[in-house]
């Protein structure tokens, strides 16, 4: 089964128009840079610019993951990292004046080290030229388990990998090289590496899950020391994705939230606009 196609009342928000403020499409465009925010018309862009925060995609738009969720375009992707990317990605953030820099990227599964060292010179590049706090939202590096550690290497204040659905569900949402027990294992493993890097996960909501299934992988999660969680509704960019099978009313989202709390996790996002980078500036403040 899955839900109506038409939205309920809760999803129902104004999108903020045009340039809700200094970041620019002209900016963008001079960098050669693209934003999470700007790309997917995140309707949280006021929040999270009032809050001096904005997510950089780096290592290009193409990508070699198959996820039923996503829109991002599949394929061969046609260029190596461009060297000078950092410097471009801590410009931006520069002139933004961005306090809390969030950086992600496609799966490069075509590069050796799965874009880990480009990873590791944008942490850097950003943090010297600008002292704001850095969080990764990385790939799974499922096919080059070693590289995680350049990423920890660089020391981001908060290293997000999405578990984004519940085992059952995994290869189905992210496609055959997903590996559920991988993801909680590579969370482990960045804390283990260094204990002062604070882990984050987050998982959509609506795509088929059972309650007792998403208790047990938020359960998996603490139990592999993950500190911060985000909660959000999953919503189908167009025909050909994964359909929605349920919209979750605010209510249970934040009850959901409440138990997350009590289970551990330091801080947690849980509500139906809730993205992964949603709120990340508090987030990472939390101690
Ligand atoms: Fe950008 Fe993430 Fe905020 Fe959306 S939630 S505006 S993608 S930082
Ligand atoms: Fe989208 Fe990331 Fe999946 Fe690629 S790996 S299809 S960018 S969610």
């Amino acid at each position: 089964t899955t839900a109506s196609g038409r939205l309920p009342r809760w999803l129902k928000r104004p999108v903020p128009k045009g340039n809700v403020n200094h970041l620019t499409s002209e900016l963008l465009e001079e960098l050669r840079l693209e934003t999470v925010c700007e790309n997917a018309k995140c309707p949280n862009r006021m929040e999270c610019y009032s809050q001096q925060t904005a997510t950089f995609m780096i290592l290009g738009n193409v990508c070699t993951r198959p996820c039923g969720f996503c829109a991002v375009h599949r394929g061969r992707p046609p260029q190596l990292p461009e060297a000078d990317e950092p410097q471009r990605v801590a410009e931006a953030a520069a002139r933004l004046g961005l306090k809390h820099v969030v950086i992600t990227s496609v799966t490069r599964d075509d590069l050796p080290d799965g874009g880990a060292d480009h990873f590791y010179q944008c942490i850097l590049a950003v943090r010297e030229r600008t002292g704001a706090s850095v969080e990764v939202l990385t790939p799974d590096f499922v096919q080059c388990k070693d590289a995680l550690a350049r990423v920890v290497e660089a020391e981001p204040e908060v290293f997000n990998h999405n578990m984004e659905t519940v085992s059952r569900l995994y290869r189905r949402v992210r496609g055959p090289k997903s590996d559920y027990s991988w993801t909680l294992e590579m969370l482990r493993r960045v804390r283990e590496m260094n204990p002062a890097v604070r882990t984050k996960s987050g998982l959509m909501l609506g795509l088929g899950e059972q309650r007792d299934e998403l208790l047990d992988a938020l359960a998996d999660l603490r139990s592999h020391n993950v500190d911060f969680l985000t909660l959000g509704q999953y919503l189908q960019p167009g025909d050909k994705y994964l359909p929605v099978v349920r919209y979750v009313p605010p209510e249970e989202f934040e009850e959901l939230g409440e138990i997350a709390k009590q289970m551990g996790f330091k801080k947690v996002a849980s509500g139906p606009f809730v993205r992964s980078s949603y709120h990340a500036r508090d987030m990472a403040e939390t101690d």
